[in-house]
């Protein structure tokens, strides 16, 4: 058992660094973005199941600020600060689906480092320039993210001289 949890560290450890140096790498490109060219996406295991009045699509949900879970607030920021929109996806790849829908330029990625570097590795073929915020509380369900990581990250390309 503590091999299987050590193993799990370990690989958690190796996409930590992966991702870490992909956002290091790409975030001078992202702040070139505009944000209404950029799309934000978040997991469905941060939903709050209980009480979540998002609209359902096919691989996403749209958040409907109801205020059950983080979610809420991200949707706001999003909002606020002029990005395309926020999906809630069902699963990482349905990730590939929307940008091309939506002729996205950039990525914003909340999820668990592992979905993260799935991520990275997903959309540089697309050309896509990605940044990602991992979660905070991890798992299947009530999963949560940093608010002050994710506005960091969705200020850059407010505040980057090009
Ligand atoms: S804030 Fe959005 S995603 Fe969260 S529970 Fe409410 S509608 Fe669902």
């Amino acid at each position: 058992m503590k091999l299987c949890k050590d193993a799990g560290k370990s690989k958690e450890n190796v996409c930590k660094a992966f991702t870490d140096k992909q956002n290091k790498l790409q975030a001078k490109k992202f702040a070139s973005v505009p944000s209404d060219k950029c799309i934000v996406v978040a997991p469905h295991c941060m939903r709050n199941t209980v009480v979540c009045v998002a609209a359902e699509k096919e691989g996403y949900y749209i958040c409907k600020e109801c205020g059950g879970c983080r979610i809420s607030e991200i949707s706001k920021l999003v909002k606020e600060l002029n990005y395309k929109a926020l999906y809630v996806l069902k699963g990482g790849r349905a990730i590939k689906n929307i940008v091309k829908e939506q002729n996205t330029r950039a990525v914003v990625g909340i999820a668990c480092f592992f979905e993260g570097e799935q991520a990275f590795k997903l959309l540089k073929d697309e050309n896509i320039i990605v940044q990602f915020v991992p979660l905070s509380k991890d798992g299947c369900t009530a999963t949560d993210t940093n608010l002050q990581e994710v506005e960091i990250i969705l200020k850059n390309n407010k505040n980057t001289e090009l």
